[in-house]
């Protein structure tokens, strides 16, 4: 699959306006700030696909883009912002839970967190929606830049023993925008995925 071909397709307010589900779909999903943005754009090898945020949790829109007829990468909001109102933050986990559960073209979630701390409540309730109905997981621990060789090893060696604790399909691997680091792994999982 060629990801710098990918291009948008429609922002979608709730999963209700989802385009039908059919073909393959691969989600992103991450706190705010994770590096979710950085991570789609470096994927596709385009400056502003998906918006950066200057201003986290703003953009509550689930954006799809294609890859190419049938194969489709969606960006899901940011989770865990503080500032997002109680309940819109009850509505949101919860539409993302039967997201996760329900869409029949989803065969992947790649989750996006940032390598100095890992696994937030969030985080681990979105792997185990996923693990829980058998949904094969990606786990990028994002920056990796801004750590040191040894504590990045550490980070990962730690959260690839959580998950496996978790059980499951989870992948846990080590990514940076900045410097392109992860990036074929990330093609890699996607290409599986997509092939399925
Ligand atoms: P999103 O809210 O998850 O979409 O996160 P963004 O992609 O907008 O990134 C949030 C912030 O982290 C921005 O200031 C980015 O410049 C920064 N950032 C993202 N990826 C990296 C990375 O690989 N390395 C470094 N050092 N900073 C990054």
């Amino acid at each position: 699959y060629n990801y710098h071909m990918t291009h948008f397709v429609m922002s979608a307010p709730d999963i209700r306006h989802l385009p039908v589900d059919t073909g393959i779909e691969v989600a992103f999903a991450g706190r705010s700030n994770a590096g979710k943005s950085s991570a789609l754009n470096t994927l596709t090898n385009q400056k502003s696909l998906a918006r950066t945020s200057k201003t986290p949790g703003r953009t509550q829109l689930i954006n799809l883009f294609e890859v190419e007829d049938g194969c489709r990468l969606v960006d899901l909001p940011g989770y865990g912002y503080a500032e997002v109102p109680e309940e819109l933050k009850r509505k949101w986990q919860k539409a993302l839970g039967e997201y996760l559960q329900k869409r029949d073209s989803l065969k992947g979630l790649v989750v996006l967190m940032d390598i100095r701390h890992p696994m937030k409540d969030l985080d681990q309730q979105m792997v185990s929606w996923a693990v829980d109905v058998s949904l094969p997981v990606l786990i990028l621990l994002t920056k990796a830049d801004k750590l040191a060789s040894g504590a990045r090893k550490a980070q990962l060696k730690e959260v690839r023993e959580f998950v496996q604790d978790v059980g499951g399909d989870v992948e846990v691997e080590m990514f940076s925008s900045l410097k392109k680091l992860g990036i074929d792994k990330l093609r890699a999982r996607l290409d599986h995925w997509f092939s399925q």
